[in-house]
């Protein structure tokens, strides 16, 4: 085991490479780790984002993976060591508190936990044995694939409509899926969606399963809620945007959780339940998840991580 660092951050999204910008000008040496097992690369969801046109300071937009590589160098300049690994457990029960990687252990005495959210998926038939092979939860990654295909999007949030918008440059034609007949997603995002002639919409219908010819994915079964009557809708390929899960599987047990698994802070605060532990970036917030949010709490954490480590 190496010496206790003064603050491990984990994750490697705005949140976590904010937080590490601030700590590295504080000269606390921060050490990161950046995880592989959400989609293969570090960087978190911006990572799977084509034009990012809502982050301040760039009037013309710039693409996810830039930014991030934007913020990533930003965090080096000043000193962050990055670690390519997955934190597969802590132990904040103790002091220094511990943070081990499949084949390391590390000692720290504050930790920031910024590990992020991912997409949820629906859970029928089908689904998980075409994923790759038709079924996605990610048009940025996956879209691609399917120039002059018929894709179904399911879903009614902003991703849903986002998704569906941006699949429109490479499929043919597009069918929203929702399972109600008014759409959550913000006013702008669904005008623009329902302004898009390739766009259709399919309301108060659910899918039920995943239909597939053993090597790909060839359609939907579906379900009408309000008539309950079934059919077989054929599809290429079916993008999933549904929402998303806290990444704190391994933080049970460790720090308060809420309902739905994300870290509980003091309000106004980056403070878990857990003194010396902070919190910041989708891990905490399922209310707003964007990526100037969670770069501002990413910095909150940063701030009260060198507030506490002063006071010890
Ligand atoms: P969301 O707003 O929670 O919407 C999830 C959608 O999926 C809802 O329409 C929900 O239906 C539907 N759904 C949930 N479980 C389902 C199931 N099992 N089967 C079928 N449908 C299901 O999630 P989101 O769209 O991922 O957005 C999350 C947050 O990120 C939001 O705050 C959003 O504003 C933000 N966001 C912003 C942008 C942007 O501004 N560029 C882009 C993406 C996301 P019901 O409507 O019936 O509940």
């Amino acid at each position: 085991m190496s010496s206790v660092e003064n603050v491990i951050i984990i994750g490697s999204g705005p949140a976590g490479y904010t937080a590490a910008v601030y700590a590295a000008r504080a000269e606390l040496a921060p050490l990161l780790f950046e995880g592989r097992s959400l989609g293969g690369s570090p960087g978190g969801q911006l990572m799977l984002t084509t034009e990012v046109e809502n982050y301040p300071g760039f009037p013309e937009g710039l693409l996810g993976p830039e930014l991030m590589e934007n913020f990533r160098k930003q965090a080096q300049r000043f000193g962050t060591r990055i670690v390519s690994e997955d934190v597969v457990g802590v132990d904040f029960s103790r002091r220094p508190f511990v943070v081990k990687t499949a084949s390391t252990t590390h000692e720290a005495q504050a930790v920031i936990v910024c590990t992020g959210a991912q997409a949820v998926w629906l859970g029928v038939a089908g689904e998980r044995e075409y994923q790759g092979h038709g079924v996605s939860a990610c048009a940025t990654c996956d879209g691609f694939f399917f120039k002059g295909k018929h894709v179904v999007v399911v879903g009614g949030g902003d991703s849903a409509m986002e998704e569906s918008t941006f699949l429109t440059k490479f499929a043919e034609k597009v069918t929203v899926i929702h399972r109600r007949a008014e759409l959550r997603a913000s006013k702008i995002m669904q005008a623009r969606a329902m302004a898009n002639p390739k766009i259709a919409f399919v309301w108060n219908t659910e899918v039920t399963e995943v239909l597939g010819d053993g090597t790909r994915m060839t359609g939907l079964k579906i379900v009408n809620n309000t008539t309950n009557e079934t059919s077989e809708f054929p599809a290429d390929g079916l993008f999933v945007a549904i929402g998303y899960q806290p990444n704190t599987a391994i933080f049970e047990g460790q720090v308060r959780l809420d309902a739905k698994g994300y870290i509980v802070v003091e309000p106004y605060s980056s403070r878990t339940s857990v003194p010396g532990v902070f919190a910041g970036g989708d891990v905490i917030d399922h209310v707003y998840r964007q990526a100037v949010t969670a770069a501002g709490t990413g910095c909150m954490a940063s701030l009260d991580a060198e507030r506490w480590l002063s006071s010890l």
